[in-house]
């Protein structure tokens, strides 16, 4: 029985072929020559991700079906609305194309290469998103790979760039909000899409609170709580250029709104000067703690901290929406984190939400590392 993972490690590869190029498509057979599958080889502990399990070309025809039918499950899951513009494509191994991310903002396309496979065959995933969505549906084509790429890949000077006209759009909806996406400029893509069904949920619970939301980056939070009837909105974040995306957003959909105030301010510091029992209900979404598996167990540690502050300093009947968005902490483990600060802060804690990726963002069953949102929502006493 296979097990499908997308992954061949480097130490599980008896013979290769001395002269393998990386980014090459090469096929993969077992010890006695019976095929497993054909991915892009590159230098590093992942040697191939596996593409297809089928012995097929990697070719234009291929990028065209993987995405056509990336595209139908997202129409399928009602996600392409005129009121939702926002949405993730390709989502990776989770849309059965390692390496690669596609999130389309509106009228814009950002396309960004995981691997050196993909970075290569960049014509042939464009030509591909060009068939599906002609340019009167996606005007612009943006490929956003500077930080994305192994040093290898750096041979090509340039892995960011506009493959389109200039006369972009820049404003794109969520579920009827509008956002600003700095594509060119911002973290990930732009836009955290992942937190979609996070934010509605948030917006759902918000009527009449005092709401914080630490780490805004964009606002998304925010803009959503203002819209669910939150009685106040602060937005923090250390980087003065996300405060003033924040803001620009919120006013993007609802003028100068006296409920949103915002503040560019380290988190920890800011939890240790609020005022105890000001805010019921507190958004903590930071960057990943742990980028790899050697950082885990300060990550953990930070969580903690973090979670403690926010526990010490919420109102009696608060809720917590409290995120980990590190791929190599798992869901237990985050939990674990939080308990210990709950334990600490000595507050009656109760789990009322365990929340994580949206559809746009699925999880190939056979490729468990997909999984890498986390969050509960608290009820805190
Ligand atoms: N919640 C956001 C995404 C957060 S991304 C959304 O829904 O879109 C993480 C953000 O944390 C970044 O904007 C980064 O600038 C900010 N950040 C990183 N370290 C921080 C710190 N110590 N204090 C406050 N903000 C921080």
């Amino acid at each position: 029985m296979q097990r499908y993972h997308p992954w061949v490690f480097s130490g599980a590869i008896a013979h290769k072929p001395e002269d393998m190029i990386e980014g090459e498509t090469v096929r993969i057979v077992s010890a006695d020559g019976v095929f497993l599958g054909v991915g892009h080889f590159q230098i590093g502990s992942i040697a191939v991700r596996i593409m297809s399990f089928v012995d097929e070309p990697i070719d234009a025809l291929f990028y065209e079906r993987r995405l056509v039918n990336a595209y139908k499950m997202r129409l399928s899951l009602n996600l392409v609305r005129p009121d939702n513009t926002i949405f993730r494509l390709v989502h990776g191994e989770g849309d059965y194309l390692p390496g690669l991310i596609i999130d389309i903002y509106g009228d814009t396309a950002v396309i960004q290469a995981h691997s050196v496979g993909i970075h290569q065959d960049l014509d042939l995933v464009t030509n591909a998103l060009r068939q599906l969505l002609p340019v009167d549906v996606v005007k612009h084509l943006f490929y956003k790979s500077e930080g994305t790429l192994p040093y290898k890949a750096g041979l090509f000077p340039e892995n960011s760039y506009l493959l389109g006209g200039e006369d972009v759009d820049e404003i794109a909806v969520e579920n009827g909000l509008r956002f600003r996406i700095d594509w060119l400029k911002g973290q990930k893509t732009g836009f955290f899409v992942d937190q979609r069904e996070n934010r509605a949920l948030l917006e759902y619970y918000a009527r009449g609170r005092h709401v914080l939301n630490m780490f805004c980056y964009t606002g998304g939070f925010s803009v959503y709580a203002l819209r669910g009837g939150a009685a106040s909105v602060v937005s923090v974040d250390s980087s003065a250029k996300a405060v003033s995306m924040t803001d620009q957003n919120v006013s993007l959909n609802f003028g100068e709104d006296p409920r949103h105030s915002s503040s560019s301010e380290d988190a920890f510091k800011f939890l240790k000067q609020l005022p105890e029992g000001e805010k019921n209900l507190v958004i903590l979404d930071p960057p990943a703690f742990a980028k790899h598996r050697g950082a885990i167990n300060n990550a953990l540690q930070g969580y903690k901290k973090l979670n403690l502050h926010a526990l010490e300093k919420i109102a009696v009947g608060g809720l917590l929406f409290t995120f980990s968005c590190s791929q190599v902490i798992s869901a237990e483990q985050f939990r674990l984190a939080v308990f210990s600060a709950a334990a600490i802060s000595g507050r009656k804690v109760r789990i009322l939400h365990q929340l994580t990726q949206p559809a746009d963002h699925p999880i190939n069953i056979y490729h468990p590392e997909g999984e890498y949102l986390k969050g509960l929502v608290l009820q805190v006493e």
